[in-house]
C-alpha cells in the first residue's frame, strides 16, 4: 500500500509518485521525511506540524497536507492577532505540543 496516512494530522504521502529528489527531507523542520534510496521515507509522521513546506517543494504531487490547520497555522494566527496564548484547538497531549 503506497499511500501513508496518520490519523492525528492531514499529512499524506504516496511513495509511488516520489522521484527521490530529496526536497522534502531538506525543507522539513521536523525531519518527518528521510532519504531511503530511490524514494523518500516517512519516518516521523507524528511530528508533522502541517506547515506545508514539503508539499510546496514536491514537484510530483507525492505529498498532500492541509496547511491551513494545526500548529503552524495557530502560531501564524497568534502572531497576526497579537495573542500570547497559542492554540490549535487540538489535543494538548499530542506529541507535537511536547
Ligand atoms: S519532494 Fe516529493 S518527489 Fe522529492 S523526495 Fe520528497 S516526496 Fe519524493
Ligand atoms: S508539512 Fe511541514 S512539518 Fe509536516 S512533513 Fe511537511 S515540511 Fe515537515
Amino acid at each position: 500500500m503506497p499511500v501513508s496516512t496518520i490519523s492525528i494530522n492531514t499529512l499524506r504521502y504516496d511513495s509511488e509518485l516520489c522521484n527521490g529528489c530529496g526536497m522534502c527531507t531538506m525543507v522539513c523542520p521536523h525531519a518527518v521525511f528521510a532519504p531511503n534510496g530511490r524514494v523518500a521515507q516517512l519516518v516521523r509522521p507524528e511530528a508533522c506540524m502541517e506547515c506545508g513546506a514539503c508539499r510546496v517543494n514536491c514537484s510530483t504531487g507525492a505529498i498532500s497536507v492541509d496547511s491551513g490547520v494545526g500548529c503552524a497555522a495557530a502560531m501564524i494566527l497568534a502572531a497576526l492577532t497579537g495573542k500570547k496564548e497559542v492554540s490549535c484547538g487540538g489535543d494538548t497531549d499530542a506529541s507535537c505540543c511536547g
